[in-house]
C-alpha cells in the first residue's frame, strides 16, 4: 500500500496521511498520533505543555465559540453562554436528561420531550452534534498547527455503553467537524490497546477497564480473542467522578470554616473558590499527605487521612459497580486477566488501593491515565493507515450500506468501516392500507439522500397480505460473509412472506472512486444534515396529513362543522408551509395540527388506529 502524497502546506513529500487519535471526553478532550519514525503514541502537547482540552463552548454576544481552558474561564462569569458536559446530551431526548436538568446551568429547550435535545445560547439554538463539533474542530486545528500538516481523518472513541444515536451522533459531530472519521472505538477498548492488550494474534485474555473521570464512572469487561474486542458486561454511574471528591471536600471545609449556607448562596464566587481550592488539594494530596491552603483569607487544611474518609463512600459504590460488572459477565475477580486504569481521578491514592484489593492483582497504571484512551485511539488509527503489520487488521466495509426510506432518505443498516463478516436489521412498516408490496433499494455511500449515493439492488417484497397502514412488520436483514458478498433479505414477520438478494457492494468501485464518495459526504455534511431535516420534518407533516384525511372519512359523524373547517385550515397551512420547504414551519404547523385533531382522535382512537400511527414508513 505505497501511496505517496504531497503536503500542500510545506510541499514536501510524505508517506501516508497521519490519521489523529481523539478522546472525546465529558469534562476533557485530547488528540494523540502514533509519530511514524518513533512507533510510540503520543498525546499532543500545545507549547504550554498542556495535553488536555476542557471539553466547553464558550458563545460571545455575536455567537462566536471559543473552546477550552479559555471558555472553562468565563465558566462563573457567564454561565448560561458557557456550555459544558454536552457528552451527557448526545444522542439523547430531553426526557432522557429531564431528571438531570438541573445539573446544567445552561439553557436545555423542553418544548418537545420526544425529539432530539437543544441548548439555547442567547437567540440560537445549537444541537449537542454542533457543541461537540466545536470541540472536535478546535482539536483539529491544534493537531493541525502542531503537525504542520492538514488533518482529516481520526478515529473517535465513545463509551462502552452508547447507544446507535450516541455513536451515530457523535459521527456526525466529527463530519460537521470536517473530519472523516474512519471509527469509533470503545473507550475501555482504546485502553487496553494502548497497552498492547490482545493486540497480537491467537491472544485470548479477559480485561476490566476501571475509568473514573470528572463526572463519570464505567466499569467494562472485556473479552479479546484474535485481536476482535467483545464487551461482556458495562456498569457504572454516570452522575459519580472526581467532582464529587472536589465537592466532599469542599462541604467539609464549608464546616470547618464556619460559612452558613445563607453566605454561601450570596457569593457565588465564594462557593467557586471553595470547589476550585479543593480540586487542587486532592490533586496535592496524590503524592503528598498534607494540604494547606486559603479560601478568602481564611484557613483550611486537609490530611490524605481526612480526605480518605470523605472519600470512602464514593469509592465504595464504584466497588459495587464492578461486581455487579462481574455477575453480568458471570465472572470471579480471579478469572480477570489484567484491570486497566482510565480516567484522571484514578490516580487518587485511596482508589488506587481499593481496586488492587478488589481484584487481587498489580494494575495496568503506568500509563498517563487523562490520556490513555486518546493513545489507544492513536494505535487503532495506526492500524487502519496500514503502519502496524504487527497487529491484526480486521476487515471492515469501505461505505456505508443501507436502504432507501420515505422522502428518499438513506437509512444505514451497517455504518461504513463495520468489521466483517457482520450482520443487521431493522423493522419497516407500510405507508398504504392495504399495500400488498414493498421496494428494497439497497444503496451504498455517506450521503444523507440516496440520489447521492451508488444504487447496488433493488426488489420487491410481494404478497404482503392487506393489511392496514403500519400493521405489517417487515424485517430487513444485511449480512455481510466473510467474502464480503452482502445477502439482503426482507420478510413480513407477520405472515412469514419472504424475499432475498445477494450482491458484492465493492464491485466495480477503485479506491479513488471510494476515496471521493467519502470527500463529498465531507464537503456536503452541513447541507446533507439540513435537508435531511428538512426531508424528515415534510415525511412526518405528509404522514400527519394522510393520517387526518383518512379520520376526516371516517369519523365525519362525531365531528362538528366546526371542528371539521378547523381541521381543514389547518391543513392548508401545513401544506403551505411544505411548499414552503421551511422546516421549522413545517414543524409548528405539524404540530398544531397535532394539536387540533389529538381531542378527536381520542374520542374514537381503536387500537389499530393507534397501531396505523406509529412506525417507521419505507
Ligand atoms: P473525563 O473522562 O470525564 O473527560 P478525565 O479523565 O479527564 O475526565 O478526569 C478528570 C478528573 O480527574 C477531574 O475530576 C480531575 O480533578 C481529576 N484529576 C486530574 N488529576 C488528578 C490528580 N492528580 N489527582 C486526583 N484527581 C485528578
Ligand atoms: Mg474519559
Amino acid at each position: 500500500m505505497g501511496k505517496v502524497a504531497i503536503n500542500i502546506v510545506t510541499g514536501s513529500l510524505q508517506q501516508q496521511e497521519t490519521i489523529v487519535g481523539i478522546d472525546l471526553g465529558t469534562t476533557n478532550s485530547l488528540v494523540a498520533i502514533v509519530r511514524p519514525d518513533e512507533r510510540m503514541p503520543i498525546a499532543l502537547r500545545e507549547t504550554d505543555g498542556l495535553t488536555l482540552v476542557p471539553s466547553i463552548v464558550h458563545f460571545d454576544k455575536e455567537g462566536n465559540p471559543t473552546v477550552g481552558n479559555a471558555a472553562r474561564d468565563l465558566l462563573v462569569a457567564e454561565p448560561e453562554r458557557t456550555i459544558y458536559s454536552v457528552k451527557r446530551l448526545m444522542g439523547k431526548a430531553y426526557k432522557d436528561v429531564s431528571g438531570h436538568a438541573g445539573m446544567f446551568a445552561y439553557k436545555v429547550i423542553d418544548d418537545d420531550t420526544d425529539s432530539l435535545v437543544k441548548i439555547q445560547v442567547g437567540e440560537k439554538f445549537y444541537s449537542p452534534i454542533e457543541l461537540s463539533s466545536y470541540i472536535l474542530k478546535e482539536l483539529k486545528h491544534r493537531a493541525e498547527h502542531l503537525l504542520k500538516t492538514p488533518v482529516t481523518k481520526a478515529v473517535i472513541t465513545v463509551p462502552a455503553y452508547f447507544n446507535d444515536a450516541q455513536r451515530q451522533a457523535t459521527r456526525d459531530a466529527g463530519r460537521l467537524a470536517g473530519l472523516d472519521v474512519l471509527r469509533i472505538v470503545n473507550e475501555p477498548t482504546a485502553a487496553s490497546l494502548a497497552y498492547g492488550l490482545g493486540a497480537k494474534p491467537n491472544e485470548e485474555k479477559t480485561i476490566a477497564v476501571y475509568d473514573l473521570g470528572g463526572g463519570t464512572f464505567d466499569i467494562s469487561i472485556l473479552h479479546i480473542t484474535n485481536g476482535i474486542f467483545e464487551v461482556l458486561a458495562t456498569n457504572g454511574d454516570t452522575y459519580l467522578g472526581g467532582d464529587d471528591m472536589d465537592r466532599a471536600l469542599a462541604t467539609y471545609w464549608q464546616q470547618q470554616a464556619g460559612y452558613t449556607d445563607a453566605e454561601l448562596s450570596a457569593d457565588r464566587s465564594l462557593v467557586q473558590q471553595l470547589r476550585l481550592t479543593a480540586e487542587e488539594a486532592k490533586k496535592h494530596l496524590t503524592d503528598n499527605a498534607m494540604y494547606t491552603g486559603t479560601i478568602n483569607g481564611k484557613e483550611v487544611t486537609v490530611t490524605r487521612t481526612q480526605f480518605d474518609a470523605l472519600i470512602e463512600p464514593l469509592v465504595a459504590r464504584t466497588l459495587t459497580s464492578c461486581k455487579n460488572a462481574l455477575k453480568d459477565a458471570g465472572l470471579q475477580t480471579t478469572q480477570i486477566d489484567a484491570v486497566v486504569m482510565v480516567g484522571g481521578s484514578t490516580r487518587v491514592p485511596l482508589v488506587k488501593e481499593s481496586i488492587r484489593n478488589f481484584f487481587g492483582r498489580e494494575l495496568y497504571d503506568q500509563l498517563n491515565p487523562d490520556e490513555v484512551v486518546a493513545l489507544g485511539a492513536a494505535v487503532q488509527a495506526d492500524i487502519l493507515a496500514g503502519n502496524n503489520t504487527d497487529m491484526l487488521l480486521l476487515d471492515v466495509t469501505p461505505l456505508s450500506l443501507g436502504i432507501e426510506t420515505m422522502g428518499g432518505l438513506m437509512d444505514v443498516l451497517i455504518p461504513r468501516n463495520s468489521k466483517i463478516p457482520m450482520k443487521a436489521g431493522r423493522q419497516y412498516t407500510t405507508q398504504k392500507d392495504g399495500q400488498g408490496g414493498m421496494r428494497i433499494s439497497v444503496f451504498q455511500g455517506e450521503r444523507d439522500l440516496v440520489q447521492d449515493n451508488r444504487k447496488l439492488a433493488e426488489f420487491n417484497l410481494t404478497n404482503i397480505p392487506g393489511m392496514p397502514a403500519g400493521m405489517p412488520k417487515v424485517e430487513v436483514t444485511f449480512l455481510i460473509d466473510a467474502d464480503g458478498i452482502l445477502k439482503v433479505s426482507a420478510t413480513e414477520l407477520r405472515s412469514g412472506v419472504a424475499q432475498s438478494i445477494d450482491m458484492k457492494p465493492q464491485y466495480g468501485l477503485t479506491d479513488a472512486e471510494v476515496e471521493k464518495m467519502l470527500m463529498d459526504s465531507l464537503t456536503h455534511a452541513k447541507d446533507d444534515m439540513q435537508t435531511r431535516a428538512l426531508v424528515e420534518a415534510i415525511t412526518e407533516a405528509q404522514q400527519m396529513l394522510d393520517t387526518t384525511d383518512k379520520f376526516l372519512l371516517k369519523n365525519r359523524a362525531i365531528l362538528s362543522d366546526e371542528e371539521v373547517n378547523m381541521t381543514l385550515g389547518q391543513m392548508q397551512l401545513l401544506r403551505e408551509a411544505m411548499n414552503a420547504q421551511n422546516k421549522d414551519r413545517v414543524q409548528q404547523e405539524t404540530e398544531k395540527l397535532n394539536d387540533l385533531s389529538r381531542p378527536y382522535a381520542e374520542r374514537v382512537m381503536d387500537a389499530a388506529l393507534k397501531d396505523a400511527m406509529k412506525g417507521r414508513k419505507v
